[in-house]
Order: structure tokens, then sequence, then C-alpha cells
């Protein structure tokens, strides 16, 4: 079915068939119209449709069959970092959310402004992580956001939200699901650029020394259930790592990470894998895992109750690989010391995201 965009609209952004398979860390996910809106006067026409938007795809789990619906991605018009000078003592730098966060980042560094190097390493747009407030064991990205530019649901002309609005939380940006996020204004204090730079140089090796980066994931699939226990530990205990399902591996290095190592896994050895987790959880230790990781497209079962899974019987073999490592959660989960290793996190893990 041929996506239902103009002529106009086609002429001044990009729209193609794609496999999201190409557009998603996971290297999952089967075929859809992609939009690229470059030319921010299309945004009414872009919403109209009520597409899912899409950033780098780092946290999605996309099913294998057509999208229904096409996917939008921010393009050219939203891909920028402003330095706004100065409002309150505090710098003022403005970035849309197309932009790379890591851009971002290496900007706010060069320019001596402290903050956003905690959530180095972590792979997204500015759209993404805002919307997830992604973070760290340090930081969550709206620390550092004044306010951001967004179309509510509903809606389809931007705003302009401030920060103080927003009840942020862990993984949860405080506003309605659906919020179209465009950009943001960042306000940040100074810093030296050498300290800065080290200490996300810090953070990223500590990721790289506990999390199986080379491989395809979505990064933590599960949030963490409590300060207390950290949905990789937890997962690790289950004795679940190594837990293979078609293409799907509960990663030996980190254990809330599930990756594709050999790039052909269906979206359903990952639901399947997940179903074998979410129920092993319950049954052994009463804990229901909620997914941090989003699905497009994947069956209901990834939101419901553990005791309504079904039974694993069908589809293809389980099979347990032999590595066991004993390394520890450093995904997600912020803690007092800030050693990514030590698995003890701060009251910030235990809000709920959206
Ligand atoms: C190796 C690895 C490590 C990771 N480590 C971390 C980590 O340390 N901390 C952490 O928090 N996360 C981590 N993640 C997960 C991921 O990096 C974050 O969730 C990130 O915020 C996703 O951003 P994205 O641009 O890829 O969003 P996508 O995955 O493309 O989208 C995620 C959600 O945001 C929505 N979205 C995207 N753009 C917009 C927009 N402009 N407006 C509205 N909604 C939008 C999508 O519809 C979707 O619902 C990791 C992932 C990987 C693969």
């Amino acid at each position: 079915m041929p996506a239902p965009f103009s002529d106009g609209f086609r002429q001044r952004n990009r729209v193609a068939e794609e496999r999201l398979a190409g557009l998603t860390t996971f290297r999952i996910g089967g075929p859809a119209t992609v939009a690229v809106l470059d030319d921010r006067a299309d945004l009414a026409e872009a919403i109209a449709h009520a597409p899912r938007w899409l950033g780098k795809g780092a946290n999605l789990l996309v099913g294998d069959a057509p999208l229904p619906q096409p996917v939008m991605r921010l393009g050219r018009d939203f891909d920028y970092i402003r330095d706004l000078g100065k409002r309150e003592g505090r710098s003022i730098v403005a970035a849309g959310s197309a932009t790379d966060l890591a851009k971002l980042i290496s900007h706010c560094i060069a320019a001596g402004l402290a903050g956003p190097e905690g959530l180095a390493g972590v792979p997204a747009t500015v759209g993404g992580a805002l919307r997830m407030n992604a973070g760290t064991v340090h930081c969550w990205t709206l620390d550092f956001v004044s306010r951001v530019e967004v179309v509510l649901p509903g809606r389809d002309a931007p705003e302009w939200i401030e920060r103080g609005s927003m009840a942020a939380a862990y993984r949860c940006n405080g506003l309605p699901p659906g919020t179209i996020f465009l950009g943001c204004e960042l306000a940040l204090e100074p810093g030296d650029p050498a300290v800065l730079k080290e200490r996300g140089a810090k953070l990223k090796k500590a990721k790289a020394d506990t999390q199986p980066l080379a491989l395809p994931s979505a990064g933590c699939v599960f949030k963490n259930p409590s300060k207390e226990t950290p949905a990789g530990r937890l997962v690790d205990q289950l004795g679940l790592k190594g837990c293979r399902i078609g293409g799907a591996e509960v990663s030996p290095v980190h254990a809330n990470f599930i990756v594709n190592p050999g790039r052909d896994a269906l979206a359903m050895d990952v639901v399947r894998l997940v179903r074998r987790i979410r129920r092993t959880a319950f049954r052994e230790r009463g804990i229901v895992l909620e997914m941090e990781v989003e699905a497009w497209n994947c069956p209901d079962e990834l939101r419901a109750h553990p005791s309504e899974l079904p039974d694993e019987s069908s589809g293809r073999p389980v099979v347990r690989s032999s590595g066991r490592q004993d390394l520890t959660d450093a995904c997600a989960t912020p803690n007092a010391s800030g050693d990514p290793t030590t698995g003890q996190t701060d009251d910030r893990t235990t809000g709920q995201g959206q």
C-alpha cells in the first residue's frame, strides 16, 4: 500500500521502502515506508499520518512483518547545535532532535560545558534521548535540559515546555505518551574540557568493559525492578546468561542484554527469550520484569503479566551456550559511588518509566 504523502512532501523530504533491520542497532525488523522529515514546513503533514518516530533505533525491537504505518525520522532542519550565549549565568546550547547525542556531547566538552559528558557511550539521537530520558550511572538526559520543543499528542503545532513542568523520572520524560520531541535547550555550567573529556572516556571504557558492544543489541532489555535488584544481576542469578533461542542470546557478558550475534535473529526469537526470562523471574522470585526496550509490531505478550504468558513448547529450539561470566549490571543503574561494576543503585532507578 503506498504511503499517504503528498507529491510536495515527497519532493522536499525523503520517502523510501526500507527494512528496519538496517535502521536499528538490534539489526532486526521488517520492511516499512520510512520518511525523513528534512523540511520543517512539512511537520503538520508528517504528524497527520500519525507515523511512528524513529531515532537511532538503539532502544527498539521491531517485528519481522511489514509495518502497516509509515515510520518518520527527523532530518536536516532538526540536525543542529547552536550556542545561544548566557542566560541567568548558565550557557545555553540548543540542539535539534536529529542530532547525534555523541556529537552534542563532543561539542559541549570542546566548549568547556559540563554535564552531557556523563551520557558518553549512550547511542542515541537527541530526540530518542529526550523521549527515553536516557541515562547512565552519572546522570539522565533531562538533568541538563532547560526546555524542550515538542508537539503534544492531538496537536499539530510545536510548543516549548519548561523542564520544571515535566515530572521526569527514571526512563520517563514526564510528558504524555506520543509526544514528539523536536529539540531542546541545555543550560550548562562551565567545566575544564580536559577533565570533561577524561570523564566521558572513563564512562565509555566502563561500558566497553562490561557490555557486549561489538554485537547487535538494543541495550538493556528490562527496567531495573528495584534499586536492590538490577535486572542484569537477577537474570544472571536465574542462570539464564548464555541462554539462546534461534538467533537471539542472553549475553554471556551482561545478562540484561539480548544480543543477535549472527545478525539472523527474528523478532520472535527475542520475544520467546524475553518470555522465558520473565516467566522464570516471576516463578522463581515473584518479580515482574518490565521491558525497557520498546517493541513495534510485536506480540502484546511483552506487556502482559508473566503469569499470563504462553509456554515455550513451540517454535525454534532453546539451547544454552557454554560461556558464563560473573559480571554485574552496568547498563542504566545509577549508583552512589559512580562505579558501574558494583551494581549498587541509588534511588533514581526506582521510578517507573513510561
Ligand atoms: C549498546 C547499547 C547501550 C545502551 N546503553 C544505554 C545506557 O547506558 N542508558 C540508556 O538510557 N540507554 C541505553 N541504551 C538504549 C538507547 O541508547 C537509549 O534508549 C536511547 O535514548 C535511544 O535513542 P534513539 O535515538 O536510538 O531512539 P530510538 O531507539 O530510535 O527510539 C526509542 C523510542 O523513542 C521514540 N523516539 C525517537 N525519537 C523521537 C522523537 N524525536 N520524538 C518522540 N519520540 C521519539 C521512538 O518512537 C521510540 O519509542 C543503549 C543501547 C545500546 C544498543
